[in-house]
């Protein structure tokens, strides 16, 4: 008898047909990998997943953060018969105190001579008569006893919610306009959930934006790391396009088109390193430039689509987000950002894209992107 962790996997991957066994290979190597280091047996019993571990309570700290895995639960292994599985339910029931609880059952194992129903009301009556103060309400319990029969049987009453979403790295990639807000790290959290896999660019203003600013990016990128395992930061240095801007366009045109230069390097580089997509951190209404004339304006110069897992969120609930996956900290440090460094005081809200294209070209935009990606940092976290 020993326990065990069970790994239940999002149950959108079950629905993955053909596709379903490249999904589980992910995950589990995503498993290995977070597991790397320490000591631990990796156990399939008929289609379900199990870890053995000396020191359980770590490796469930670190597999409810895999992406794909929706649920953790500590079981015990029995033998798969009646008296053992007895037994272990009625140790399980003396936690549940005067609780009303049912029990689920799950045969896999068809030469167990009970079937589920059986075997659910089989347990539940071996309970009742063992643990005193408990009561069976079947619609709503407050507790549940779960038993399996594969090969082995397994006795559990303990669930963890894990983070969900899917396997990290089976949804092609996006590269992350990474600020230092509260918003774009919670973006490339929701992208990386869904198995996107994640590289991050942030621009830095050099020197109106200080080497603080820049850390704590880099802080930001790092708590993104733990969720996906490794990211790449690319740092471009943005001083001089905006300088260009702030010279030759219109006032209240800066914050537009300096957020199409943000569009062009991120898409840029995504090229340069085979990245399929941009993500940002965009609320529809946020800000000024986030109306959705602005929103036109800088995917008009995107060669590739452009996620705002945001768009539909209010900024409450982003910032929940931000406190439940560790960002929202290190978010409101307050260093200077290079968006608030140059505000135009009356930023256009509606722009047009003619008009924008037509302020922009007496800027030598070829070569502003290549001396910034030419000059760009790239940090492998
Ligand atoms: P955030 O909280 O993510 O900074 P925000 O509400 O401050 O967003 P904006 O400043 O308008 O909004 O920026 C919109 C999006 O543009 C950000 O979410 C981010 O994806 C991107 N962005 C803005 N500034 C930078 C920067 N310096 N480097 C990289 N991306 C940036
Ligand atoms: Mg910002």
């Amino acid at each position: 008898m020993r326990k065990l962790l069970l790994i239940k996997y999002s149950s959108e991957i079950f629905l993955k047909g053909l596709n379903r066994s490249s999904f589980e290979r992910k995950l589990k190597s995503n498993i290995a990998a977070v597991l790397k280091g320490s000591q631990y047996e990796f156990i399939s019993d008929q289609g379900r997943w199990f870890i053995y571990s000396e020191n359980l309570d770590e490796v469930v700290e670190k597999v409810k953060r895999v992406f794909g895995v929706e649920e953790v639960c500590i079981v015990t292994e029995v033998e798969p018969t009646m008296e053992a599985i007895g037994a272990q339910a009625i140790k399980e029931a003396e936690d549940f105190g005067n609780a009303t609880f049912k029990v689920e059952s799950n045969r896999a194992n068809k030469a167990f001579p009970l079937n589920s129903m059986e075997l659910s009301r089989e347990v539940g009556a071996i309970v009742l008569r063992n643990v005193k103060g408990l009561k069976v309400d079947v619609h709503k319990p407050q507790r549940v006893l779960n038993v399996e029969v594969r090969e082995r049987a397994y006795v559990y009453s303990k669930r963890i919610k894990a983070v969900g979403g899917l396997p990290y790295g089976m949804n092609g990639s996006t590269m992350l306009m990474l600020s230092g807000g509260i918003d774009s790290p919670v973006a490339g959290y929701m992208m990386a959930r869904r198995g996107v896999e994640l590289s991050c660019i942030y621009f830095h203003s050099h020197p109106y934006t200080s080497e603080r600013a820049k850390e704590k990016v880099k802080d930001l990128a790092r708590i993104l790391k733990g969720y996906t395992g490794h990211i790449t930061l690319y740092v471009a240095p943005f001083t001089d396009i905006q300088m260009d801007i702030i010279d030759k366009c219109p006032e209240n045109e800066l914050t537009i088109i300096m957020r199409r230069f943000m569009m062009r390097l991120a898409c840029a580089v995504a090229e340069k390193y085979n990245i399929n997509s941009v993500t940002t951190g965009e609320s529809i209404g946020q800000v000024a430039s986030q109306t959705m004339e602005g929103l036109m304006v800088s995917n008009d110069v995107a060669d590739r689509p452009v996620f705002r897992p945001l768009i539909a969120t209010d900024k409450t609930d982003i910032m929940e987000i931000s406190r439940q996956i560790g960002t929202y900290e290190t978010s409101i440090l307050p260093y200077e950002d290079c968006c608030t460094i140059f505000v135009p005081k009356h930023p256009k809200t509606r722009p047009r894209v003619d008009l924008i294209r037509n302020s922009e070209s007496v800027l030598d935009i070829e070569k502003l992107v290549q001396n910034a990606i030419d000059n760009m940092e790239v940090h492998n976290l």
